[in-house]
């Protein structure tokens, strides 16, 4: 495969990833939650950093830019917002390509965790970064965007073929799967969950997932049909989204 994924865990709950190009030796690095972790994980695979991706501006994603900067030489590609907390050498929106050697990224706007926030995908090895967009039974909180906002963005990445190997930013997908139960009673939820507990049991990643996995069983995603379970009866569909986006943060289970 032309493009190598190196997953490793960083701060509590954060996924670090570094890509390398196998055509050029390009490598790139999508977020920078924790600078050491990043640096050390280069140095172990012995990789030159050539690129940081930034999905959107939060210090879990963005906060390691400077220090590594300084360390490798590299250069920063994301969306303006990043500008809020370290420089860009390039912004990015939607619809623009990155390149790293031989792989290219389509630029995709997802925002409404942030209004900014955009995602990565490489449709040659149907590989997409998805920060803190859709999770593993999951998608990110409102903390900028409206429903409808996030609802469109969901929408672009549910069009990316169903193969698509999906990169999320965090490991929660226990709790999204706890959630998801007291919502949707669907057997392929079930079957999903009881692999993840187990997983998640046994200290395993339950990251990447898939488009396909996810629109079969992500409630999220699934929002349209499990509209009258969170009081959403007839609505449209972005606020169905929005009630199931509602429940979750009041959810404790
Ligand atoms: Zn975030
Ligand atoms: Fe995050």
């Amino acid at each position: 495969m032309p493009l190598t994924v190196h997953q490793f865990p960083c701060l509590s709950d954060n996924y670090g990833f570094l890509v390398r190009d196998e055509a050029s030796g390009k490598v790139a690095c999508i977020d920078t939650p924790e600078a050491a972790a990043v640096l050390r994980e280069l140095e172990d695979l012995g990789w030159d950093l050539d690129l940081i991706l930034n999905t959107h501006w939060h210090p879990d994603h963005a906060g390691g830019n400077t220090d590594i900067k300084a360390i490798t030489g590299c250069q920063i590609v994301g969306p303006a917002e990043v500008t809020r907390i370290a420089p860009l050498d390039r912004e990015v929106k939607g619809g623009d390509v990155v390149e790293l050697g031989e792989t290219r990224f389509q630029v995709i706007e997802t925002g409404g965790h942030t209004l900014g926030h955009v995602s990565y995908f490489d449709a040659a090895d149907r590989i997409a970064f998805v920060g803190d967009t859709l999770f593993a039974l999951g998608c990110g909180r409102l903390f900028e965007g409206t429903a409808e906002q996030m609802w469109d963005s969901l929408q672009r990445l549910v069009a990316l073929p169903d193969e698509t190997t999906v990169y999320c930013a965090h490991e929660y997908t226990a709790s999204n799967a706890r959630f998801a139960l007291s919502v949707d009673d669907s057997p392929a939820l079930k079957a999903r969950a009881d692999q993840i507990f187990a997983a998640r049991e046994k200290g395993e990643w339950t990251v990447p997932t898939t488009i396909g996995l996810e629109k079969a069983t992500n409630p999220f995603l699934r929002a349209a049909l499990l509209a009258e379970r969170v009081g959403a009866a007839g609505r449209p569909d972005a606020e169905a989204f929005g009630a199931v986006r509602e429940a979750k943060d009041n959810f404790r289970g």
